[in-house]
């Protein structure tokens, strides 16, 4: 987590910005790292790690595959333990 958090409303794609600002506010974090972002689950350890491109060639696609991902962080982030959870990796 280095780059600086960044607005789901800044990405040029609405279907795309759509997804993440539904994942932004269940408490995952946005960075701006790599092509264009970087989401990182709310876990403490980061479990989930999703890499974000700024001009993805099939938006919708792109935007399953988000969702897609977002579903391998294991605990529902209004789960209190999803705070909790530290150490060991859970793929
Ligand atoms: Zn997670």
């Amino acid at each position: 987590m280095v780059g600086r958090e960044i607005a789901a409303a800044d990405h040029p794609s609405k279907e795309i910005r759509e997804v993440l600002k539904r994942l932004v506010s269940k408490g995952w974090v946005l960075r701006s790292e790599g092509h264009w972002g970087t989401l990182y689950c709310p876990c403490e350890d980061h479990c989930t790690v999703i890499r974000v491109g700024g001009t993805p060639k099939n938006p919708s696609q792109d935007a399953r595959r988000i969702q897609r991902k977002a579903k391998w962080c294991p605990l529902p982030p209004d789960d209190p333990r999803a705070a909790l959870r530290g150490g060991g990796v859970v793929n």
